[in-house]
């Protein structure tokens, strides 16, 4: 098994995409999960921190001191269905280091796709099922805990857990689950308040009659370290039309999205359900015409026309469903205060790789932006919203954000997956005291979603950078509950410290 030692050789492994860097005994390598329990063994005390494809934005993979077990080197494809040999519905099964970008090609050549999609494909499986990760297709699709079918863990003492769907369901809150190694664990699910949206990846997944795999799932590696995973695919459909719908203010842009959803009020929606609606603010098209002008990114598009923007898609197995739909799709366009005309449309694979592009552009845009800032102001980070809300919650959280902005004048770019209520409102601090005025912007935030009915973090997680947010959502009680619970799998707490509970005052202040 490789290790590495060296300071310098370690530096990279120590920082995921929140751009926080943290320190580390050693990094290791395993190869198997016989590896991983060699290692956990070896010091049963030292702190553990799991790092899949350190995409993640929450420092989740960042280890503060201890053993960093990186599972880059555990990326075997054991099994992909075979659509001419197999009969649907078709699984597939992997190991946790295996990047999303080279499953999706691996289904492609076979006709098949898996549908939760962070817009990040160098995300690791095993880094997608710890966090629940989804993406722009979680509107039709749902997250990643919609499509898992089993999971091979190991825990914290080295013994190791299968769970497979359907086995082992709680009972009225309680639950019994009996590892390989033939120990019972068996204990009581806390009794929490889940917000009642969409998506929601923020603390523990519980329900008094769950499914306990689905308890480790989003559980951000805090209760074991995946080894294997069996996810459900899909075939992937016939014919995917995609559009980018430009509008002259925000207002239209929202009254597109219910009218594309069919909410109450507007009219009977769509013939189909979009696969995804995405949107794009002043702000962010700005940024990206920016970037599209000094020849960062998008340079190979056509020029970004001014307001705002969705994105959306539909997918059929026949062109004749997608034709009259597309008319209509043109109608709610001009109903909603647009024009066709000034929008982007994609009927074929290399034109909607564009359109993709186009959405992909707007994170990575920001995370170049804070990265420079954190060159002259290393101590700033990107203050950047994954909170969800209700359906009937989407215009007072549109609202509360554009207020909240104007008020302040911070640099901003507020894009995201609007079809979910879920928006990432992004400051983007250019001093020290902008840092701190954001802070408190978004602290009022989190409060007035939580008084909606939302969650904190719908895809991102926890991680270390926003316990305090998890704090906003959770009593104390709540949270203690939660601790006892990560006790009953970890009882030294070594897996993933700070991950969700934080470390201690300093650590929850996220500085
Ligand atoms: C530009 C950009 C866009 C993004 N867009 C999206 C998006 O649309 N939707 C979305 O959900 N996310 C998005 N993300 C965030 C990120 O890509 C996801 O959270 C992703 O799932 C993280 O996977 P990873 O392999 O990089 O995990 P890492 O960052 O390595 O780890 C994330 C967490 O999972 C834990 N972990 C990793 N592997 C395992 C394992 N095998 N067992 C147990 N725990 C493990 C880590 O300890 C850590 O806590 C985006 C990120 C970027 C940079």
């Amino acid at each position: 098994m490789k290790r590495i030692h060296d300071q310098n050789e370690m530096s990279i492994f120590l920082a995921d995409e929140s751009r926080r860097t943290g320190a580390a005994q050693e990094i290791c390598f395993p190869q198997t999960a016989d590896e991983i329990v060699q290692l956990l063994q070896e010091d049963p005390r030292a702190p553990i921190t799991i790092q899949g494809g350190r995409t993640g934005v929450t420092a989740g993979a960042v280890p503060e001191s201890g053993i960093a077990i990186n599972l880059s080197n555990m990326s075997r494809v054991i099994h992909l269905p075979e659509p001419d040999q197999d009969a649907a519905p078709y699984t597939a099964i992997v190991e946790p280091g295996v990047l999303l970008v080279r499953l999706q090609e691996m289904l492609h050549a076979r006709g098949l796709f898996f549908p939760p999609d962070p817009t990040e494909t160098t995300a690791s499986l095993g880094g997608m099922v710890a966090c629940n990760s989804s993406g722009a297709c979680t509107y039709r699709f749902g997250a990643t805990r919609h499509h898992v079918r089993s999971l091979g863990m190991v825990l914290a003492d080295g013994d190791t857990l299968t769970l497979r769907r359907g086995e082992y369901t709680a009972k009225a809150g309680r639950f019994a689950l009996t590892t390989n190694g033939g120990r019972l664990i068996e204990g009581t699910l806390p009794q929490i308040r889940m917000p009642q949206v969409k998506k929601h990846t923020a603390g523990y997944y519980v329900h008094p009659d769950m499914d306990m795999l689905d308890l480790f799932i989003g559980s951000e590696g805090t209760l074991g370290i995946v080894t294997q995973i069996e996810i459900d695919v899909l075939p992937e459909p016939k014919h995917l039309w995609g559009a980018v719908v430009f509008f002259p203010t925000e207002d239209c842009a929202i009254r597109f999205v219910h009218l594309l959803r069919g909410d109450p009020g507007s009219k009977d929606g769509m013939l189909l359900r979009p696969q995804a609606i995405e949107f794009f603010g002043v702000d962010t098209l700005d940024m990206l015409r920016e970037a599209q002008r000094t020849g960062a990114a998008l340079t190979d598009m056509a020029d970004i026309p001014a307001g705002c923007a969705i994105y959306t898609e539909f997918a059929a197995e026949d062109r004749s469903e997608l034709e009259p739909l597309f008319r209509r799709l043109g109608q709610q366009i001009e109903e909603a205060g647009g024009d066709p005309r000034q929008s982007w449309f994609a009927f074929r694979g290399p034109d909607m790789l564009r359109l993709k592009d186009f959405r992909h552009a707007a994170p990575v845009c920001v995370n170049e932006r804070v990265s420079e800032i954190r060159q002259d102001i290393p101590t700033i980070t990107k203050l950047g919203t994954d909170m969800s809300v209700p359906d009937s919650k989407l215009d007072e959280v549109f609202r509360m954000y554009r207020e909240g902005l104007a008020q302040e004048g911070f640099q901003t770019s507020l894009f995201g997956h609007i079809g979910n209520n879920h928006l990432h409102c992004n400051i983007i601090p250019r001093t020290e005291e902008e840092y701190l005025r954001g802070k408190a912007l978004y602290t009022r935030w989190a409060e007035d979603v939580v008084r909606m009915g939302g969650s904190v973090s719908a895809e991102h997680g926890i991680g270390k950078l926003k316990v305090w947010l998890l704090q906003k959502l959770y009593s104390e009680e709540e949270l203690q509950a939660m601790a006892e619970l990560k006790r009953l799998f970890d009882p030294a707490m070594r897996l993933n410290p700070g991950n969700i509970f934080g470390y201690n005052e300093s650590w929850s202040q996220d500085r």
